[in-house]
């Protein structure tokens, strides 16, 4: 296993789209840890699959580095990286059985016959699919053979790393609940370095111990699933995690308080906002915006409360900018009402990049 280090990459799939200034990637320069859990997360588009396919080698980038521990693997081949590779869609060879699947990696790695097999019906019983190891993989449902591709994948304990590439797009929705409990306790047992791409935040959150969010071929933040709700370094993280996202109020700064329209937030002393130049922006999740009696806190109009499970989501407006709140089922919403933000959740953002809170 590895420490795996991308060392200020940059990728364009032509040399004319590099010409163009048009990059799959546009920089990143960070490191996944030997032995952690990582989600990959981002909107469709964002570069996950490119950065993925750089880590394990199918695709060489167009500058920088790829480093296992110290050693520069960058020209390796995927073989010589050593590293799994799970796609969104299943890789199966049809005419072999389900077990001769599983089999298949070992025997190219010349593993004994003995490990091989206690390896397989260990992966078989985890995947369920004992009843199935001497089937033929065609006519197997696309279920199956995913996890046929997942198990191919696991069954590699020696290797550098792991990657999924959105492995449970095609497993219906029983299914996925269960195999990501189980990818989370197989990484408990093995401490294998995982990196787990997806699109959808709660299946990032509750695989990963760090999340890291990439946007327009950049990664913008990495960090817990608590410091992306808390303190998103960037307004896309804000609205992207959350669910409704983070309120982000156009503002201006004056004498320590935000001012959005003619209302005046007070800001902590620990976010200077003075002399900020650039385009300013106030943030607050919607779960720190409470209403309050007419006349004491923030003028707003609701304009519509919505009943979800055990919230109550109030749409409203401030000086015309949308401000969501969420207060807990059940609460009383009066017609004429102020709004209150909890000044421990404000965000100062300048250019859409988080204003760091002065160390207390
Ligand atoms: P994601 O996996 O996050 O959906 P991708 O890494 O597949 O994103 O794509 C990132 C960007 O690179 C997109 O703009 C996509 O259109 C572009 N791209 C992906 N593959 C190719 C390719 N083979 N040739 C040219 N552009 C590509
Ligand atoms: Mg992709």
């Amino acid at each position: 296993m590895a420490r795996i280090r991308l060392d200020h990459i940059r990728h364009a799939y032509t040399p004319e789209l590099a010409k163009a200034g048009t990059y799959a990637l546009r920089e990143v320069d960070h490191a996944f840890e030997d032995g952690g859990a990582y989600a990959l997360l981002g909107p469709s588009g964002c570069g996950k699959t490119t950065l993925l396919n750089i880590i394990s080698g199918l695709l060489t980038p167009s500058e920088g580095h790829v480093r296992f521990d110290e050693k520069d693997v960058t020209r390796l081949t995927p073989e010589a990286r050593n590293i799994a590779q799970v796609f969104q869609f299943p890789v199966v060879y049809d005419t072999m059985t389900v077990a001769e699947n599983l089999a298949f990696p070992l025997r190219n790695r010349r593993l004994p016959a003995g490990e091989i097999r206690s390896r397989v019906s260990n992966m078989l019983a985890r995947l369920g699919l004992e009843v199935k190891a001497n089937r033929k993989a065609r006519g197997l449902t696309a279920d199956e053979k995913q996890k046929i591709s997942l198990g191919r994948g696991l069954v590699r304990s020696e290797v550098n790393a792991i990657l999924f590439d959105e492995p449970l797009t095609v497993i219906d929705p029983h299914m996925k609940w269960q195999l990501r409990s189980q990818l989370k306790d197989l990484h408990r047992q093995s401490r294998m370095t995982m990196v787990y791409v997806t699109h959808d935040q709660t299946e990032a959150l509750t695989f990963a111990d760090k999340v890291v969010v990439m946007y327009e071929g950049e990664v913008v933040q990495i960090g817990t699933p608590e410091e992306l709700f808390d303190r998103p370094r960037h307004t896309f993280v804000g609205y992207f995690i959350g669910s409704p996202g983070m309120n982000v109020l156009p503002c201006r700064v004056e004498n320590g308080a935000a001012l959005v329209g003619q209302a005046r937030v007070p800001l902590p002393a620990a976010i200077d906002g003075a002399g900020r130049a650039g385009r300013l922006e106030l943030g607050i999740r919607p779960e720190f915006v409470t209403l309050v009696p007419r006349g004491t806190g923030l003028p707003v109009s609701v304009e519509r409360v919505e009943d979800v499970g055990h919230e109550r989501v109030v749409r409203a407006r401030l000086f015309g900018e949308k401000l969501v709140s969420v207060l807990p089922e059940g609460t009383p919403v009066p017609a004429e009402a102020d709004a209150a933000f909890d000044p421990a959740a404000l965000n100062l953002y300048a250019d859409s990049w988080l204003v760091e809170r002065r160390p207390a």
